[in-house]
């Protein structure tokens, strides 16, 4: 059988040494020391909670890679804190599956112009599928796989649901940016009533709808 804690926490030790966190690289190869000659966890669940602690490290860049290199050395946190602590692995992988189907963009209330940034639908996809990526991939085997953030953002399931979402925002006129930042006016009638807004994407990116807790748009029920 898989030693999935064992495995989670080489993995971590991996993305720590990357982005040269050594200190938190040496205490997992402690932990992982501990691990196969006493079977203990104590040391590893002691690195969490509390100021500077293991939960405070931040992987990746505010860029799409480093959405989902961040997202998955989350995950690969949550599962060796999990299995420190006795967690039943159904139970970790089921708590990371959040499952969220709202995505946020922008919306002049005047004349009904609606925009998303990319990195909003990357954001999307990343906490959307990852978790069922994670499961599959750590039941297989693979999930050092996910540690190749660019083979992982290429590969073809994440690429068509990428482009599946995009075809859904173009059908509903909503226009896809790659400007990230605040919206102060509307870039269509140049209102300044300009709203974050929100849509629901589901039936596997087959169909989107407004969130019903948007601000009302002019001439629109
Ligand atoms: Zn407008």
């Amino acid at each position: 059988m898989t030693d999935y804690y064992k495995q989670s926490l080489e993995h971590l030790r991996i993305v720590l040494l990357e982005n040269q966190y050594d200190f938190w690289a040496n205490w997992l190869s402690e932990d992982i020391e501990n691990w196969e000659k006493t079977k203990s966890t104590e040391h590893h669940l002691r690195a969490y909670g509390g100021m500077g602690s293991f939960n405070d490290v931040v992987i990746g860049n505010q860029d799409s890679a480093g959405l989902w290199q961040g997202q998955v050395f989350g995950m690969l946190q949550s599962l060796a804190y999990g299995l420190a602590s006795g967690e039943v692995l159904e139970d970790i992988l089921a708590r990371n599956n959040t499952t969220s189907t709202q995505i946020s963009g922008w919306r002049c209330q005047d004349c009904g112009a609606a925009r998303i940034n990319s990195i909003d639908i990357e954001r999307f996809l990343c906490v959307s599928v990852l978790p069922q990526i994670f499961a599959n991939y750590l039941k297989n085997n693979r999930l050092i796989e996910l540690l190749n953030t660019n083979k992982l953002i290429s590969s073809e399931d994440i690429s068509n649901r990428k482009t599946a979402i995009e075809r859904l925002f173009g059908q509903s006129n909503i226009e896809i940016t790659s400007e990230n930042n605040w919206l102060w006016t509307c870039p269509k009638c140049g209102s300044e009533k300009v709203c974050s807004y929100r849509w629901e994407i589901l039936n596997n990116e087959t169909k989107i709808i407004e969130s019903d807790d948007n601000l009302e748009i002019k001439g629109q029920k």
